[in-house]
């Protein structure tokens, strides 16, 4: 029987996407070729990249003058790529947790780095809400999810420089206004497909400002060109990614993933407000993210938490246990999760809690 994946990443993927996929390794279309055979450049993978961009443009409602690519190199490529094409001489960073880091160690390489808030005195466990951004900077970089920390920024802000966007766990979970950020990039094995493919969204006049010259495989102008085929891409991840994407928008788009996404949430903020054993790591409600559930045991019953990893496991739900570096729980709750499977774990938690408390 299918499990109920919290997992953090890889992710849950919608049931259609795993068959249409699992056919498509057999038989591309009826081409007696595997997806994992046919040629990148031949018309029926070129079909398959071009749908996912338009499934991107209109589910995101990409405005015109941007492009959306799909690279190789996770997230963590884009740290690095970010500040190749974007950074002359000062760019200021929001650091909300360890991928905000990376991203600014890899800035810091390039030039002046302004960190302009931090929540780190706190463990990351808020967005810091005060912060000025200078207006000389290149760019601001933001973590609009930090999937470890349960902590999430759920509005689009101003910024008076171009807003550059790691939306790696919350991309697709809500409406987003594209035209307030010049980038918005992810790996899109959190909420969007498999491992092993990017995505860029990028508005093209930010492009070419920057003096260094930049590696080709580095310069976004490169794939931009060559519509993501400057090398040969991930081909069956852009494949999976477009079933997830067909998906999303056969339920109803990103209004009826964030109506959903807010359902989940509210179960199980619910079931801890109303428990004495488990407590959510993030205070402040309007900090918390809708994606992935932070919570742990209060200090009586700390020894129980073990445990109920595996109580829960035996109700077929999986990957609850929190990032090491917070310990405790994590319920990530991304598009795919069904409601049910949250119901499962809240029903969990009230039985283990009349068993142990
Ligand atoms: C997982 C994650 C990353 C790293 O992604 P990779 O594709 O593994 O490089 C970066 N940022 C955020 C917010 C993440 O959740």
């Amino acid at each position: 029987m299918r499990k109920h994946i919290f997992n953090a990443g890889p992710c849950v993927l919608p049931q259609q996407a795993l068959e249409a996929t699992a056919k498509a390794v057999v038989d591309f279309n009826g081409s007696g070729q595997s997806i994992m055979e046919v040629s990148h450049r031949g018309k029926e993978f070129q079909g398959v990249m071009d749908e996912t961009v338009a499934l991107m443009k209109e589910l995101l409602k990409i405005p015109e003058g941007y492009s959306v690519l799909f690279l190789g190199g996770g997230a963590s490529t884009q740290f690095l790529m970010v500040p190749f094409n974007l950074f002359n001489r000062k760019a200021a960073y929001l650091n909300t947790g360890v991928w905000a880091k990376k991203a600014i160690k890899e800035a810091k390489s390039f030039g002046e780095v302004v960190v302009v808030a931090s929540s780190e005195d706190r463990n990351f466990n808020y967005i810091p809400k005060d912060f000025v951004v200078p207006a000389d900077a290149d760019y601001f970089h933001i973590t609009t999810n930090n999937t470890i920390y349960g902590t999430e920024l759920r509005k689009d802000i101003d910024s008076p420089v171009p807003l550059v966007a790691d939306m790696s766990s919350d991309i697709m979970s809500r409406p987003v206004d594209v035209a307030k950020y010049a980038m918005i990039y992810g790996g899109a094995q959190k909420n969007l497909g498999p491992a092993g493919v990017t995505f860029v969204i990028i508005r093209d006049d930010i492009l070419g400002k920057v003096e260094r010259s930049i590696p080709t495989m580095m310069n976004y102008n490169t794939h931009i060109a060559e519509g993501s085929m400057f090398n040969t891409p991930p081909c069956i991840n852009i494949f999976v990614v477009r079933e997830v994407l067909k998906w999303v928008k056969a339920e109803g788009g990103v209004v009826e993933m964030e109506r959903r996404a807010i359902a989940k949430a509210d179960m199980l903020y619910k079931a801890m407000e109303e428990s004495s054993m488990f407590v959510p790591t993030v205070p402040e409600p309007g900090d918390r993210s809708l994606m992935n559930i932070t919570f742990v045991m209060t200090e009586a019953y700390k020894d129980k938490e073990a445990l109920f990893i595996d109580f829960a496991k035996e109700r077929g739900c999986v990957g609850l246990k929190g990032h090491r570096s917070v310990g405790g729980f994590r319920a990530s709750c991304y598009n795919a999760l069904d409601i049910s499977s949250v119901a499962v774990l809240v029903q969990a938690m009230k039985d283990f809690e009349a068993i142990h408390a």
